[in-house]
């Protein structure tokens, strides 16, 4: 059966209702401007009603292309340490977000320690926050999400070098999302994601 995840945190962290979410964050994302191309963003998660101007300053300054790795750290600490989101979809207020099962595929054959897992996605707010912006902007945008617990710096490394590879054996352009909240002040909870980034980076001139 194809997984289908449901929108855990409409009505809670965005507005559940189509209309008010496109109108809010059109909004926030004001009059277009030209985009750059870019191959990694980081870009904050929360409360739209807190941090969805500063995340609508970052997806307003990039082109999407039609794929997109999500990339965030566990928060429920459920399900397995690295897990992928590797087919189905992802529900939000504005449809289905289509996970990019080739793609996700590919990237488990290039990092074996990757598992198909659906608990660790559950009721995290970390990557379903970021898919109202992409359905906003770019509606034929197809996912693969993975999210990691803290780990070793070995462990980055080599999950950083299959994703290098991924990006690298794969036709077409890739965007990669970090989600993570860098801020201090607040609780920080990207180290891991952007360190993995990093040595994806590092590896290739990606
Ligand atoms: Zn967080």
């Amino acid at each position: 059966m194809t997984p289908i995840r449901p929108s855990f945190f409409s009505g809670l962290l965005y507005p559940a209702d189509a209309g008010e979410l496109r109108s809010t964050l059109l909004s926030f994302l004001g009059t277009p401007i030209p985009r750059k191309k870019a191959k990694a963003i980081t870009v904050p998660h929360g409360n739209t009603a807190l941090v969805g101007k500063k995340m609508a300053e970052i997806y307003a300054s990039i082109e999407i292309p039609n794929h997109v790795i999500l990339l965030g750290q566990n928060h429920t600490e459920r399900g397995e340490k690295f897990a992928i989101y590797s087919r189905g979809a992802w529900q939000t207020p504005l449809g289905e977000v289509k996970i990019n099962e080739e793609l996700a595929v590919l990237w488990m054959e290039n990092t074996p320690s990757l598992r198909h897992d659906e608990l660790a996605f559950f009721q995290d707010p970390t990557l379903e926050v970021q898919l109202p912006f992409l359905q906003v902007l770019s509606p034929k945008t197809q996912i693969v999400p993975l999210t990691v617990m803290p780990t070793t710096q070995e462990r980055c490394q080599s999950l950083g070098q299959g994703l290098a590879k991924t990006v690298q054996q794969y036709p077409e352009p890739i965007l990669i999302i970090i989600s993570a909240n860098t801020d201090p002040s607040d609780l920080p909870c990207g180290d891991t994601p952007i360190s993995i980034l990093s040595c994806a980076l590092k590896a290739v001139d990606l």
